[in-house]
């Protein structure tokens, strides 16, 4: 039946179809400057429809299209590598602000001396989880972060006038970002298998490295949601070989207040504030990708820093620097202020003892899901995990003809956002998933009781699964199309 959303012909209305002539959603006050001609004719197109709708027309339809987004605050979102967790709104207040929010870049800094000392504060707060000298916060991405880290790299080996390191080994577990950033940075990249245990085979870096190393850049956790039990005894092969060790640490929820990269011997660290340290993330941005780096790396950061002095008058004061041998700015400005200010409150509303309970909730969540989850789902490594857990379809996949995909548009069904699938790639069928810390027992249960259906009816009724979603305005589309040939335009019919 033909509801007010709805044409007569059972399609969703868009914003034109509820267009009629003449209608308008304001009232324009009346004119009170001279009345300007038009351009000339050949300027004009009559051919360009604008809908044209009242206020509660308007209104009602970008409601309802809102509603079609799934986010965190409507359901679970266990998306794998991503940290979709609960972001506490106190930080987005925080960020919103006048003192926060309506201050400029090119303000003088004795204006801006409170953005400033929370922006030093922060660079010490990371730099200290993570075990680092130093830290940037200019990257405005993880992606961003990877590339500030290697440009480092590619600095600290130019500096000693070691020009033949150019070769950067990535485990075949890493986050695809990873070797994208080493190409962009100028290295050649060679990928590391991972061993039966899902840990980086110590045997192939050992045979892989030499005097043309410039870096090893490993995921941690790894995208297989393992702590790399061979994580010692790579960065020993490496840092004998001359090279720079690189940690991806864009989830760190599972580290934080336990394992600190820096201690291990890592050089360079980034680390997402949209994932690990609040900011609520997806769709594209704003994000931040602060970089650690040791001792050794320190003057190679971008500029600027934000560094404590002593002024003229004898008092404390803060101020944009710029290290000796900077590899320069990554960005226009400071990096994504706001991003920064949410990533402070979150790290000063928890405190050190929050911190902890964040990897620890993330860490419990993860494995009580691998837990209850196995046997319905195969486990490619079946061991303890971090805060993330990579289950295979590939048994459903191969009994019943039900694939990754099919399972994760069936979750839709159930209110859930799916997790990632065939990622990372050596996993079959992969399916990844991490609920995040904040997410309480009784979501987690109904989850699992979910996922065991899906695992039953997959056995029983394939084809549900095949059509599924089956709730959603729109079911399964032809993804490949919808990415190659968008159609964005209303046509008149
Ligand atoms: C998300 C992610 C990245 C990339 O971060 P962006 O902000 O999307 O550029 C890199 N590595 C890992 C492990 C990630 O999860």
């Amino acid at each position: 039946m033909a509801t007010p959303d709805v044409t007569m012909d059972g399609r969703r209305k868009l914003l034109m179809d509820r267009s009629v002539p003449g209608r308008m959603g304001t009232t324009l006050p009346p004119l009170d400057v001279p009345a300007q001609p038009l351009p000339s004719k050949g300027l004009l197109r009559d051919d360009l429809p604008m809908p044209e709708v009242s206020e509660s027309e308007l209104v009602r339809y970008f409601s309802q299209i809102s509603q079609f987004n799934f986010s965190i605050d409507h359901n679970f979102y266990p998306l794998g590598s991503c940290t979709m967790k609960y972001n506490p709104k106190v930080n987005d207040e925080m960020a919103g602000m006048p003192g926060m929010a309506e201050i400029h870049p090119n303000q003088p800094p004795e204006t801006v001396q409170g953005a400033l000392k929370l922006m030093h504060r922060l660079q010490g707060y990371l730099a200290e989880a993570t075990g680092m000298a130093g830290a940037s916060l200019a990257p405005m991405a993880g992606a961003e972060g990877e590339l500030t880290g290697l440009l480092m790299a590619r600095a600290y080996h130019l500096s000693r006038g070691d020009a033949k390191r150019k070769k950067v080994l990535i485990p075949d577990s890493a986050h695809g970002t990873n070797p994208a950033s080493a190409a962009m940075a100028g290295f050649q990249v060679l990928a590391l298998p991972t061993d039966t245990n899902g840990n980086t085979d110590a045997e192939a870096l050992k045979a892989s490295v030499g005097d043309d190393l410039a870096a090893f850049m490993i995921t941690q956790p790894s995208t297989l949601g393992l702590f790399d039990a061979n994580l010692l005894e790579l960065v020993h092969i490496v840092r004998e070989a001359g090279g720079i060790v690189y940690g991806d640490g864009a989830n760190l929820n599972a580290l934080l207040g336990r394992v600190k990269l820096g201690d291990l011997g890592f050089d360079v660290v980034h680390s997402n504030l949209h994932k690990t340290f609040t900011q609520p993330h997806g769709g594209g941005g704003p994000g931040a990708g602060a970089v650690m780096v040791s001792r050794r790396l320190l003057p190679f950061l971008p500029t600027p820093l934000v560094e404590q002095r002593k002024g003229p008058d004898g008092k404390e004061q803060y101020v944009l620097a710029t290290p000796p041998k900077t590899i320069g700015k990554m960005g226009a400005f400071h990096g994504n202020f706001g991003a920064l200010v949410r990533a402070y409150s979150y790290i000063r509303t928890l405190g050190d003892a929050g911190v902890a309970e964040v990897s620890r909730d993330a860490v419990i969540n993860a494995n009580y899901i691998l837990s209850q989850l196995k046997g319905h789902y195969d486990l490619p490594y079946d061991r303890r995990c971090m805060h993330e857990a990579v289950f295979s379809a590939r048994n459903l996949r191969h009994k019943h003809g039900v694939s990754a995909l099919d399972v994760a548009k069936r979750l839709i069904d159930y209110g859930v956002h799916p997790p990632t699938m065939y990622f990372p790639l050596i996993v079959e069928e992969a399916l990844m998933i991490e609920p995040t810390e904040t997410e309480s027992k009784e979501t987690l249960d109904q989850f699992i009781a979910t996922m065991k259906a899906i695992a039953r009816e997959a056995a029983e009724n394939p084809k549900l699964l095949h059509d599924a979603p089956h709730n959603t305005p729109n079911t399964r589309l032809d993804e490949a199309r919808a990415a190659r040939q968008p159609d964005l335009r209303w046509r008149k019919a």
